[in-house]
């Protein structure tokens, strides 16, 4: 009895050791590589608006195997590119990851700033004095979920960015990445924040010159051009046409274009997005990335950032985005079955996702009968001066217009000692009166403001003291400032048109499902996280979305 006893004893210890055992080895498996991909300007509603006309390698693949948040919205306001890719590496918002615009104020000097300007560097593979070059991740206070997967191995993980826009690659890679690429004229380049030179098998990339290839021809439709949408058709008021062409009809003859444009004009067909995938699958091949010993995955950030140009260009209903989308998902069809090779079916883990969406064309909601506009910036900035050097005795008390923010020239109004309480009150006051302006409030007291609250909430998210405007805009639905042309569309809003992106994982560990619980662009990095059993970035205030980790 007692025997029998001590051996129940004995087997119940050896299982619960080698049950923990084996729990503990599952807990350090990881993926091999994780590819991150951020589709910039990528509207939630493409998936499924184009569903029908996509292959079934690329998108559909995605939704078909891949785990979707049907809901996923942006956690703050102005929706720009920079930000959007902070807070999907960070989990954060501009309130504390300090991005808060593509281009910010400083508060302390009133000195504009790019988002991923750093004067201290220089550029790599192309002239190292222009300011293109000039890029590195340090106005970025967060760190990135590429940053936490660095700290977690050791440093042993390869971490490398790739897009056409310098913040696409840089602000996804973070602070510690081996490597960012990004593209100047038609070439690949990177600064010395990274590297000494650019690797040979990158300059052997941009010798082989695939950029001129597809510049020197035209863009025709992937497929007839009669099966694509035909409500505005092919030649309409709503785009805007490449320079040097008559009509904007499809074919559509690059090789005009470029003469007028130069060769950045890559970055607006859609070939721009095919040139960046086949980057990455060199970058995949000749870094060797997700060949490392078991739990050290690499890490590559991919944005693809030409759907943003043609969507900002073409505005949303024309031929030009169908055709766009079509042709990104065969390239991320065959980018796919590289991985499948390459790394293999099941060891690699991506995620599919965008920096925000877009509005519709004002003038093409208010052709159809919806209420839509033109914010005019300049006249009713002209209009405010007025007022305020009437009522102060001072010209030029705002210095500063953007990302639908009012920048206060704090330097004069202090030393002028004018009351700034006042001052905002009467711009407040001024603003809330204008047409297309549906609230207008102040950063400091944006708690006791009459915004509703999830507007309320998006608005102090984006706050960051040291770098945010002084009084917030918000413009009524499907209204937005007028940058010079009715042509086109642009994004920058809290409406879902701008804040509901794609939310879709794929790959290791990742069963095929869905949820339509409401969800958070911030949610994304703790995810990964989760995923990978790495500690989630420093700044990060979301929650892992647990449908897709338990
Ligand atoms: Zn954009």
């Amino acid at each position: 009895m007692k025997f029998c006893f001590r051996t129940l004893f004995t087997i119940f210890f050896v299982f619960i050791f080698s049950f923990g055992f084996s729990q503990l080895k599952n807990n350090n498996d990881r993926p091999r590589l994780v590819v991150g991909i951020v589709v910039d300007q990528m509207r939630w509603d493409y998936l499924y608006k184009f569903y029908d006309r996509y292959g079934n390698d690329g998108f559909k693949r995605m939704l078909n195997e891949g785990f979707t948040a049907e809901i996923t919205l942006i956690p703050y306001i102005p929706t720009y590119t920079a930000i959007g890719h902070s807070t999907i590496y960070t989990g954060s918002v501009p309130a504390i990851h300090g991005i808060a615009g593509n281009d910010f104020y400083i508060r302390e000097t009133q000195k504009r700033m790019y988002c991923a300007q750093d004067d201290s560097v220089r550029g790599i593979g192309m002239d190292p004095d222009a300011k293109a070059g000039k890029m590195s991740p340090k106005n970025l206070l967060a760190s990135t979920v590429t940053d936490e997967l660095k700290l977690a191995t050791d440093f042993k993980s390869k971490v490398i960015g790739v897009s056409l826009k310098d913040r696409g690659a840089i602000l996804p890679a973070g602070h510690f990445a081996d490597a960012a690429y990004w593209n100047v004229d038609g070439n690949w380049v990177s600064s010395s924040f990274y590297m000494k030179e650019l690797p040979n098998y990158i300059q052997k990339f941009n010798k082989a010159d695939h950029t001129g290839k597809y510049l020197n021809g035209k863009w025709e439709t992937l497929y007839p051009i009669n099966t694509y949408m035909n409500h505005v058709g092919d030649d309409n008021i709503y785009e805007e046409k490449y320079k040097n062409q008559k009509t904007g009809t499809f074919p559509i003859d690059l090789k005009a274009a470029l003469k007028e444009e130069g060769r950045e004009l890559i970055k607006a067909t859609p070939f721009g997005n095919t040139v960046t995938l086949q980057l990455a699958k060199e970058i995949i091949a000749n870094e060797n990335m997700g060949k490392n010993p078991a739990g050290v995955p690499d890490f590559l950030a991919v944005s693809l950032s030409s759907t943003d140009y043609i969507g900002h260009q073409f505005a949303i209903n024309s031929l030009k985005i169908e055709d766009t989308y079509l042709r990104l998902d065969k390239d991320l069809g065959e980018f796919f079955k590289y991985l499948d090779q390459q790394i293999g079916k099941g060891n690699y883990l991506v995620f599919l996702t965008a920096d925000h969406g877009a509005a519709h064309n004002p003038q093409f909601i208010q052709d159809e009968g919806g209420n839509a506009g033109f914010w005019m910036r300049k006249d009713i900035s002209a209009e405010l001066d007025k007022q305020l050097t009437g009522q102060f005795g001072q010209q030029k008390l705002v210095y500063a217009i953007m990302n639908n923010q009012i920048f206060l020239d704090h330097k004069k109004i202090d030393s002028l000692k004018l009351d700034t309480e006042k001052i905002k009150e009467t711009i407040v006051s001024f603003m809330k009166k204008q047409p297309g302006v549906a609230f207008a409030a102040d950063m400091e007291k944006l708690n006791s403001s009459s915004l509703p609250e999830p507007i309320r909430e998006m608005a102090i998210n984006g706050y960051n003291y040291k770098r945010s405007g002084d009084i917030q805009l918000i413009l009524e639905p499907q209204w937005y400032g007028y940058y010079g042309s009715k042509e086109g569309t642009t994004h920058g809003a809290w409406n879902p048109y701008d804040s509901h992106i794609p939310v879709v994982f794929m790959g290791w560990g990742i069963r095929h499902g869905n949820t339509h619980r409401t969800t958070h662009m911030t949610d994304i990095a703790p995810t990964v996280s989760a995923l990978l059993h790495i500690q989630q970035p420093n700044g990060s205030i979301g929650s892992p979305i647990f449908e897709i980790t338990d």
